[in-house]
């Protein structure tokens, strides 16, 4: 029977639950002054109600929706059966990283947008249910460690610890090379450590999955930056290959008066500081950061609302966003414009900054904005906006943080006598296999593709992981 008509027929049986099984929450104004997660997970009760919406697809879209292609209704099979440990095994059969995909992936354009029953009804949970399935596993002692092939002798640099490069590493240990990862901070995870908060993503799920990968026997140098303490060619003389999963961490700024006050922050830092220095913590710990009674944040994205979201966090009375265009074109996930909505923070709309004022003392003191009209489609397909004129306006603040989107780290590219980048300085690669202009060397992730998701650095690094293996078989 075709999936669609599985549908109707579902619907004629009254068989098909129209909304997904709530998720707990943390109530707004509690979470507002903690750090702990919102959402709290579905019981095995929830999750099993929750499988039981699937219809278990013969041509499972959600699962070509999915970057990493998880066997979706086999995992979800095994949930409503009860068989939890079943359903993990199943996923990790292609996703390494399942609990922190079952949290920040953005489920609603990949494999919950696919769901046969998306559009007429709510898709099935499909995220909700992977981090079940993880979070379970994580309760039984963790995530299992696979089984290695026998050593086959060679040597594997992976530069960068971000999800292209763990994933990248993962693969290749299981092949039995010997991978040695490079990270230029002092932890290992890249942004899901540094940028990620803990309210959306807790820091000991991303450790509990890398000490994973240390008992596959992946040896993991922190504090080794690549392009200052070593160059990609010494790696080259030493390893038979490498990868580069170095991300896109180089904040950007708008250019205007007043970006190099006392008070401003790139997005980047600010988390940073925060979620990796636990600056707010300080004098107990050597970072500090300012804590702003009155924040804005320019940008809509999932960046700028993890920001906001931060800051409000430790201590501030009002935080404030500030977007150029309208809600419909905010690029953060809606669940989390939802959550913040609720959170109290204030969206400042069809607004773009022109100026930030400081005092005599070089400290924050205002930001000066301009409203915008939003009129003809750009080449995004959304409305561009333009300034009206004579519409300033200004709003006191003591912090504002800059999240208007970031570029490549370049240190890694720099130290390579030959990579070839792109205008941007992103590295070129091969889209299926991540080969660079170099032989023996790939790359793959945010370095490659700029600014884009946990999941599709995860499908790089694992396209990346398969050729290098071809390469080092002698098959390419
Ligand atoms: P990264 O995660 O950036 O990791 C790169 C690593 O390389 C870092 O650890 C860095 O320190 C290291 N490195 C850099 N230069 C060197 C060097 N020279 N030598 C050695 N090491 C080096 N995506 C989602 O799917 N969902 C979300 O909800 C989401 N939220 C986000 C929130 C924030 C605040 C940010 C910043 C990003 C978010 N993203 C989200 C995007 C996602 O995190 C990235 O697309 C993804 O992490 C990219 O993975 P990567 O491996 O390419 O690089
Ligand atoms: Fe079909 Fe949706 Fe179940 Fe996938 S999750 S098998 S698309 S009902």
């Amino acid at each position: 029977m075709k999936d669609d008509v599985m549908v109707e027929e579902a619907k004629r049986r009254k068989k098909i639950v129209p909304n997904k099984t709530p998720m707990p929450e943390q109530p707004p104004q509690v979470r507002r002054f903690n750090f702990q997660e919102v959402s709290l997970g579905y019981t095995p009760e929830m999750a099993m109600q929750e499988a039981s919406r699937c219809l278990q697809c013969k041509k499972p879209g959600c699962v070509t929706g999915c970057p990493v292609n998880v066997p979706i209704p086999r995992f979800i099979k095994a949930i409503r059966e009860g068989d939890f440990s079943t359903a993990i095994g199943i996923i990790k059969e292609t996703n390494f990283l399942p609990a922190v995909c079952g949290r920040v992936c953005p489920q609603e354009c990949q494999c919950e947008k696919n769901c046969v029953l998306a559009g007429k009804y709510e898709p099935v949970g499909i995220g909700r249910l992977e981090r079940f399935a993880a979070d379970e596993s994580l309760k039984n002692g963790g995530p299992k460690v696979p089984k290695v092939a026998p050593s086959t002798g060679r040597k594997i640099a992976v530069i960068g610890s971000g999800p292209s490069g763990l994933t990248c590493a993962f693969d290749l240990a299981r092949k039995g090379h010997r991978v040695v990862v490079f990270e230029a901070l002092h932890e290992p995870g890249g942004v899901l450590v540094y940028g990620i908060p803990e309210f959306r993503l807790p820091k000991k799920i991303v450790r509990s999955e890398i000490e994973a990968l240390k008992k596959m026997g992946v040896e993991i140098m922190n504090n080794a930056v690549a392009g200052r303490l070593f160059s990609i060619d010494e790696v080259m003389k030493e390893y038979d290959a490498c990868f580069i999963g170095t991300g896109a961490g180089l904040p950007k700024f708008m250019g205007i008066e007043g970006e190099n006050l006392n008070g401003v922050y790139s997005a980047n830092e600010f988390l940073t500081r925060i979620n990796l220095m636990r600056a707010y913590r300080f004098p107990d710990v050597d970072t500090p950061v300012k804590r702003g009674n009155c924040v804005a944040v320019f940008g809509g994205g999932n960046v700028a609302l993890d920001a906001a979201r931060t800051a409000l966090r430790i201590g501030a009375s009002e935080v404030m966003l500030i977007y150029r265009r309208s809600l419909a074109e905010l690029p953060a996930r809606k669940e989390e414009v939802l959550h913040a909505r609720e959170e109290g923070i204030r969206f400042e709309l069809c607004a773009n900054p022109v100026r930030i004022i400081g005092d005599d003392q070089g400290l924050v003191r205002a930001v000066e904005s301009v409203r915008m009209d939003l009129c003809e489609l750009d080449g995004s397909g959304r409305r561009s906006p333009k300034p009206i004129q004579g519409s300033e306006f200004t709003i006191p603040v003591d912090v504002a943080i800059v999240a208007l989107g970031t570029g490549a780290n370049l240190l890694a590219s720099q130290g390579m006598s030959s990579v070839q980048v792109n205008e941007k300085k992103y590295i070129i690669a091969d889209e299926e296999t991540g080969r660079t202009c170099i032989e023996g060397v790939y790359a793959g992730g945010d370095i490659v593709t700029g600014s884009a998701t946990v999941i599709s650095a995860m499908g790089a690094g694992r396209k990346a992981a398969k050729a290098m293996h071809d390469y080092l078989a002698g098959k390419t």
